[in-house]
């Protein structure tokens, strides 16, 4: 890569040295421990670095109340500009009370690194539901922005001039990553004057090399291939196995002309606006063209096939402002594989009886899990190696045994049985989190109220996640006692690998019966009476992986049954 200025941030800084002569970055770096701290989520610090480096122009901060009303209603700044995105700061209300008019406030990353200090000046407490519907058309939580929005973002939105004091620090692929000045003084420097920019937030396979290189041929330009960097919750990749991939992908491409760049970007997947925004985004990082395809940045429902928005739906907001934002959209049609042909036709020239092939995100993970072949036609072998090595075969996939029922069920019984078992007749470590061991290390400080068990299972969740993703077993009892906190408990583990959840059925009338402590008298009573009130509020699961009734079982017979389904889920031999 030609010469790039080692500090992307010193042309920046100097111009604030000049505005801001009273009270220097320097004045700000001795006085910053002195003040109120936001310590920027990992959205915040991504929408931070692109403010600062100018990828959001023309936005110089986060949005303030009267902004962020104008991008919901019509998309556009009261300059004029157009802005599809709200890019807010959230902060929570005791923080948001605290707060006067013109108070400067240190924005730091969670290690603590002075990222850029603001000068207050806009608090509010947004409507995050009329938001959610504004930008996302929805308000279903299975909705990755939606999710976050709802659930994560903080009540209270703040606003205020930035003074940048340092660069967000990655460790990762710094040889990968520009500012758009250095992008665009790369272009000057190959004397590149058309750009076809190409986003992405999944691993690239061949029709995404097709699809590239057929806008390439429509306009005549070089291509910047401009993946996100960045985790998001909408996808399961990683993004060092995505980065390897582009990587592997870039070889196949004609060097002189294709560049590729990571970008820092939190993506909302919201549809339309967010490949407007994208288009934005490209611009200021000095690309003449964007591609915009089927499905841009359109989640999947739930764990349907459904998507949020209508197929072509980004692809024709983008093209209505294209000539305001400045950059020519490159509508794609959707590129389907022809089995007879053995090559791509867009959709709309696909031969009569080409025979259609493709192979969803889902097949290609459960090919991979289950080490089937895939196909040469889809993708590169050492795309197929890196997926490998990442999303191991099932036998090697780290799991988690969930076990949830009523008290006296039978769950203890079956977390010892099934760990004793696991361990003989697997030789792997398994890691057993059983009410003993939970009451001991995770819940200390916690009472029983709902809430609190919540935070238990969380806790819970947590190591439970952390286990299987180097691979090894779980065996977990959970407190909790709603359908919702345990689907967070699978969202949060199957991220990192097998899950099963075990509903331990067993009928109240035999749970009322057992009486493993031999209490008497009040004692007794009281059990019963906490037996009756948590199976009245119990919510039992509804598509469990397995279900197990022992009333009428030994216990050695529940931990063979409860093996034998492990072994048909394939993650044990
Ligand atoms: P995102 O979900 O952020 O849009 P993807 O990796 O799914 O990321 O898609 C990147 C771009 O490639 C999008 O513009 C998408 O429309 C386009 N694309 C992906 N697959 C195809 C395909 N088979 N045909 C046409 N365009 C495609
Ligand atoms: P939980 O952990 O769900 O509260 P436990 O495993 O502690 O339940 O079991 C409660 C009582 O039921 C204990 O006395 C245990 O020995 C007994 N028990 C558990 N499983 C069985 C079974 N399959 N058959 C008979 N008794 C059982």
């Amino acid at each position: 890569m030609e010469s790039i200025s080692q500090d992307p941030f010193s042309d920046v800084l100097d111009s604030i040295y000049e505005i801001i002569p009273f009270k220097s970055v320097e004045n700000y770096q001795t006085m910053a421990h002195e003040l109120a701290t936001v310590t920027l989520s990992h959205r915040n610090l991504c929408d931070l670095e692109l403010i600062l480096n100018g990828g959001f122009a023309p936005l110089d901060t986060f949005l303030n109340k009267t902004e962020y009303e104008n991008v919901l209603e019509n998309m556009h700044l009261g300059d004029g500009s157009i802005w599809p995105m709200p890019v807010t700061l959230d902060v929570d209300r005791r923080f948001a009370d605290s707060l006067k008019s013109g108070q400067e406030i240190a924005l730091r990353d969670v290690q603590g690194l002075l990222i850029a200090i603001m000068l207050v000046n806009d608090v509010w407490k947004p409507n995050k539901k009329h938001e959610a519907l504004a930008v996302y058309n929805t308000l279903d939580e299975n909705h990755p922005g939606v999710a976050t929005l709802l659930n994560q973002v903080k009540d209270y939105y703040i606003s205020g001039e930035l003074i940048p004091m340092s660069s967000p620090v990655h460790y990762d692929y710094d040889h990968l990553r520009f500012t758009p000045a250095q992008l665009q003084e790369t272009f000057e420097q190959r004397r590149w004057k058309k750009i076809v920019a190409f986003h992405t937030h999944n691993p690239m396979h061949k029709v995404h090399r097709e699809l590239t290189l057929q806008a390439v041929k429509l306009t005549g330009a070089k291509l910047l291939l401009h993946p996100v960097s960045e985790f998001s919750q909408a996808n399961d990749h990683n993004h060092y196995l995505r980065i390897r991939c582009y990587e592997h992908i870039l070889k196949t491409y004609p060097k002189k002309s294709t560049l590729l760049g990571l970008l820092p970007l939190a993506t909302r997947m919201a549809g339309p606006r967010e490949a407007l925004w994208h288009a934005i985004i490209r611009k200021n990082y000095g690309c003449t063209h964007f591609i915009v395809g089927r499905d841009h940045a359109s989640p999947i429902q739930g764990r349907s096939e459904q998507k949020y928005y209508r197929a072509y739906d980004a692809q024709t907001l983008a093209l209505t402002y294209q000539n305001e934002v400045g950059i020519e959209i490159v509508p794609m049609q959707e590129l389907i594989f022809s089995h007879r042909k053995m090559r791509y036709y867009p959709a709309n020239k696909f031969p009569k009886n080409g025979k259609p092939t493709s192979i969803s995100g889902t097949e290609l993970r459960n090919r991979i899990i289950n080490k089937k072949a895939i196909p040469e036609w889809f993708t590169y072998p050492d795309i197929i190696s890196e997926l490998r090595k990442t999303i191991p075969h099932k036998l090697q996939q780290g799991f988690t045994v969930l076990l949830t029922g009523l008290p006296n069920s039978g769950k203890s019984t079956i977390a010892n049985g099934l760990m004793l078992k696991l361990i003989e007749q697997t030789g792997r470590q398994v890691t057993l989190l059983d009410d003993n061991e939970i009451r001991a290390r995770l819940s200390r400080g916690l009472s029983s109220s709902e809430r609190d068990k919540e935070v238990c299972a969380n806790r819970v969740a947590y190591v439970a996640k952390e286990v299987t993703r180097h691979g090894g077993i779980v065996v977990c009892e959970t407190p909790a006692t709603t359908l919702k906190t345990r689907n967070d408990m699978r969202d949060m583990i199957s991220q990192s690998g097998g899950f099963i959840e075990v509903y331990v059925s067993t009928p109240m009338s035999t749970c009322e019966n057992r009486n493993p402590s031999g209490l008497i008298g009040d004692a007794r009573a009281t059990q019963i009476k906490d037996l009756v009130l948590i199976s009245n509020y119990y919510e039992a699961p509804e598509m469990p992986e397995i279900e197990i009734d022992t009333s009428s079982l030994e216990p050695k017979e529940v931990i063979e049954n409860i093996m034998k389904e492990i072994r048909t889920l394939g993650y044990i031999e």
